[in-house]
Order: C-alpha cells, then structure tokens, then sequence
C-alpha cells in the first residue's frame, strides 16, 4: 500500500478514531430501503441540508462509488465524532493530492440550529451521512469485519462510521 495511504490510518486515530481499514468499495452496500428510516423514523428529515431529501439517492451514491478505487472505512464510539473527523481527515487527504476524494459522515448535522435550509456555511465542516445517502452502513461495516448493533436505548454501546471514498 502507498505509504501516503498507511498515514491516513494514523491521521484517523489521532483524530479520535478507534480504527480505521482500507476497504475495496465494491462492498459498501447501498439499499433503496434506507432513506425509509429518514424519511418515516427520524424527526429531523427535511431540517438540515446535509440530511434527505437533499442528499443523493441510492442510486447516485452507488454510481459515486463506482468512481473510486479505494475507501477509507473509519469507526468512532460515538456518532457526533464522526461527521467532523470526516470533514478534517478528507481536507488532509486532499491536499496530499487525492484530488477525487469525498468523505461521508454519521448522523444529523449539528453544526446550527436551526439550518438556514438555502445554503450550507459550513461546507468545511459538514458531509452527509453514510445513511442520508442510502447506504446500509451495518450491512458495511459487518462485511469488513466491524462490530455494530441497533442501539436499543441511551446506555447502550455505540459503533458509529465514516467513510471517505479515496483516488
Ligand atoms: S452547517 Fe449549518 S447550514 Fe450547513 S448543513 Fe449544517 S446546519 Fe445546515
């Protein structure tokens, strides 16, 4: 592996995360039924520009996905990490010369509230989610060996992810 790709394992760590895997981005799964749970289980939908119906479908995703030879699966203890260490670690990467990078988050945006809804002012910070994009993050990260179970209530363990798609 390209030496400049081992760093960004370490980027990830130093920034919070618990590990973080190169993965071929021919397992990500991407499912017509995910945006469901947005749109009819979350009640945050259509409140902040980083969540649907203003982020691509399944489809679209699945055709960004296609673009890339390798992703950067990242996993956080904690979903409000996620989305912010995306943001940071897909600036580095970029600057390294990985131009086509594109990093995904976890979760609503947090960044204001309440969303102005026209125009994102913090595009340095915010990325849609892995899930506002229609992928099953948990069929994902079971595929590439992580952890991650449904939360059945506040104590319970959190397995949160990120993805940053890389060439
Ligand atoms: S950073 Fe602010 S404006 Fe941008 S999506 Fe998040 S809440 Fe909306």
């Amino acid at each position: 592996m390209d030496n400049k790709l081992e760093e960004f394992i370490e980027s990830a760590k130093k920034l919070g995360s618990q590990e973080a895997k190169y993965i071929d981005p021919a397992t990500i799964k991407t499912g017509a039924w995910v945006i469901m749970k947005c749109r009819y289980g979350c009640g945050r939908y259509n409140t902040r520009l980083c969540c649907p119906p203003h982020t691509p479908t399944f489809k679209e995703t699945q055709e960004v996905i296609d673009c890339y030879k390798t992703a950067l699966l990242i996993h956080c203890k904690s979903w409000d990490m996620v989305t912010p260490l995306v943001a940071k670690l897909e600036k580095e990467i970029f600057l390294s010369g990985y131009y086509k990078v594109f990093g995904l988050g976890c979760g609503p945006c947090k960044s204001c509230r309440p969303c102005n809804m026209v125009k994102c002012i913090k595009p340095d910070e915010v990325r849609p989610s892995m899930e506002a994009c229609g992928i099953d993050v948990y069929e994902t990260a079971r595929k590439n060996g992580f952890s991650i179970d449904v939360v059945k209530d506040m104590n319970s363990e959190q397995n949160c992810y990120g993805l940053l798609l890389i060439e």
